[in-house]
């Protein structure tokens, strides 16, 4: 299992609901937050959030998203299975975001600020979450994953709102963006 990258066309995916949470589901969690995890140790600058299933190339409506979000010792997420966004609104928020499928790459995306998402749990326990700030941003990205959808879709070209991450985890903006991010996505891909 690895984490998949930009272009890889499974990211681009609508990914099937999950019907019976059976042994196959709980291992794909497994594996997630184990992927998670092993991502976060290369990026000593980076705390893993989030993660979701097509993220490794498994076509299931499945996300991980981590219980505290500030502290890297606090490892354990939480899985939410066929989340679904049931509303979406406040105030529309520009925050910085990232991917671990679009290495490096950051952007300020707007989003609105308040969501209810409801979900099955791993023991099929069905919840509904309301969330605000950080977290709805968080849920928005990876429910977005499930349908094929990217944070740097929802940067517009005329917002020249892109970021790098450098050696020392700093990020500096992106000067031609248009040439390193929307013609030239290959940049990001690994073989
Ligand atoms: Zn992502």
């Amino acid at each position: 299992m690895k984490i998949i990258t930009t272009p890889d066309p499974r990211l681009r995916e609508k990914s099937e609901k999950v019907r019976v949470i059976d042994d196959e589901i709980l291992g794909v969690i497994a594996d997630m937050r184990k992927l998670s995890l092993d991502w976060e140790k290369e990026h000593p600058y980076e705390l893993s959030a989030a993660m979701a299933a097509p993220q490794m190339g498994v076509l299931k409506r499945i996300i991980i998203v981590r219980d505290d979000m500030e502290d890297k010792k606090k490892a354990t997420f939480t899985a939410l299975i066929n989340p679904e966004v049931i509303r979406a609104d406040g105030k529309v928020v520009k925050g910085d975001e990232g991917c671990l499928s679009v290495p490096e790459i950051y952007g300020k995306v707007p989003r609105p600020s308040k969501v209810r998402v409801k979900a099955k749990l791993e023991d099929g326990t069905e919840v509904r979450i309301k969330a605000t700030g950080e977290l709805a941003r968080t849920l928005l990205h990876e429910i977005d994953h499930l349908d094929g959808i990217l944070f740097i879709d929802h940067i517009k070209d005329d917002e020249k709102a892109f970021y790098r991450m450098n050696d020392k985890g700093e990020l500096e903006p992106v000067k031609d963006y248009e040439a390193e991010i929307r013609d030239n996505v290959e940049l990001w891909g690994e073989e």
